[in-house]
């Protein structure tokens, strides 16, 4: 019964997207496309006011749920708008929800689930979203001056593989597409273990054309990369050509044409912070320093040091946002122990990050006093060090405050 009340907003979303998605209607990146009223009078017949949204509890959360999550946030609040900034080759939508000022100058664009296994991220990013929201309608008037963009799961057909293995795809083309890539992966004792075999898709990292996203950007760096895969596979391939997957091509256009003032960009896992490398320019890194600095401080995740880990390989989101489009990011590892994380760590990641928006959006707006005191604590730190070092002070203890740098070396990155 549920599960036909999920299909029936599944398929009458998949419509509304259609339509965006006609030629007239607009289906370009940059124009938002306002739910219309008679879709949202739709959309409420089919729930009922002790509906809730599912980002809410802690279960494995799906593209279907994203779809009835996105009617119902549309539905309770004002001012949010939903349309795809593309489709996948299995036939799902890439959804952007969009809150704020659309016409402001100071723009956030928040990223989840790029990474199949990571998928944990998207419910995490739908209550920030919601939060902010909710702080707008208890009298906070931030989002009058910036707008913030949600695409909350850029790889929706990998993360059907990884919840749901062959089973999760809609067409026979790519089930047909996605089992040749295991029969490939043959020499693993695929086949012949259905552990195995399941441990395989349930990991599944990447797209349904097996190529891992994240190092998938057409940057200088994409053909010297060392690919550990050379073929389609359920992670690490580059793809056989860079920007060649329609997810990595919507998202480059969603940021061509929009002026993002600062992009936040969610995986999992390891509670760490990649902030910049050396391709970045000086302004960015330093807006990227102070980005960083910020996250570092309010979900208690260390920095990881520029120059290690896979911020070097050259041809990620955020090696395309940086030395590409100078576009200041961050990308946050959330959770802790192998992707998938089990969802009883949504809890512990949601207390993490719920400030993370909010004081971004402060900053940005000039607003914050966070930035000012991390400066002050790392100033009076440093002058100790030196003090003690100079043999006049004794140092005892740590420098006042949360370490908000700790500097980590070479870390995993998934
Ligand atoms: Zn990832």
């Amino acid at each position: 019964m549920r599960k036909q009340r999920w299909m029936k907003t599944a398929a009458l979303f998949l419509a509304v997207a259609a339509m965006a998605l006609m030629p007239g209607l607009s289906s370009r990146a940059g124009t938002v496309i306002h739910a219309k009223r008679e879709t949202k009078s739709a959309v409420s017949d089919l729930r009922t006011s002790s509906d809730s949204f599912y980002f809410a509890v802690s279960g494995m959360y799906t593209y279907s749920q994203l779809q009835s999550d996105i009617a119902l946030l549309t539905q309770r609040y004002s001012g949010v708008s939903a349309d795809s900034i593309g489709n996948t080759a299995d036939g799902r939508q890439l959804y952007r929800i969009v809150i704020g000022n659309p016409a402001a100058e100071k723009k956030i664009l928040v990223v989840a689930a790029m990474h199949a296994r990571e998928y944990i991220t998207t419910p995490l990013v739908m209550r920030q979203l919601k939060d902010l929201l909710d702080r707008r309608d208890s009298g906070d008037a931030s989002l009058e001056s910036v707008c913030v963009q949600f695409v909350p799961m850029l790889d929706p057909d990998g993360v059907a593989i990884s919840q749901y293995a062959l089973d999760g795809l809609q067409t026979n083309a790519m089930k047909r597409k996605v089992n040749a890539i295991i029969q490939s992966w043959a020499e693993w004792g695929l086949l012949e273990d259905t552990n195995k075999y399941n441990w395989y898709l349930n990991k599944w990292k990447n797209n349904a054309n097996g190529v891992d996203l994240n190092r998938n950007f057409p940057t200088p760096g994409w053909a010297p990369l060392k690919d550990l895969r050379d073929k389609p596979a359920s992670d690490l391939y580059k793809g056989p050509s860079g920007g060649s997957e329609l997810e990595t091509q919507a998202i480059m256009r969603l940021v061509q044409s929009q002026k993002f003032s600062e992009v936040v960009n969610y995986h999992s896992q390891g509670q760490i912070i990649y902030w910049a490398h050396s391709k970045a320019g000086a302004e960015v890194r330093e807006r990227e320093h102070n980005m960083g600095r910020i996250a570092s401080r309010l979900t208690g995740y260390g920095l990881v040091t520029p120059g290690s880990g896979a911020s070097e390989e050259g041809c990620s989101f955020k090696d395309w946002l940086d030395a590409e489009m100078n576009v200041p990011n961050i990308t946050l590892e959330v959770g802790l122990g192998t992707a998938p994380v089990p969802e009883t760590q949504l809890e512990t990641i949601w207390t993490q990050n719920r400030k993370l928006l909010p004081e971004l959006i402060a900053e940005l707006l000039g607003r914050s006093t966070l930035l000012e005191e991390i400066k002050n604590e790392e100033r009076a730190a440093k002058e100790q060090i030196e003090a003690g070092q100079s043999g006049s002070v004794q140092l005892n203890s740590a420098p006042a405050g949360k370490d908000s740098s700790v500097q980590l070396v070479a870390p995993r990155a998934e």
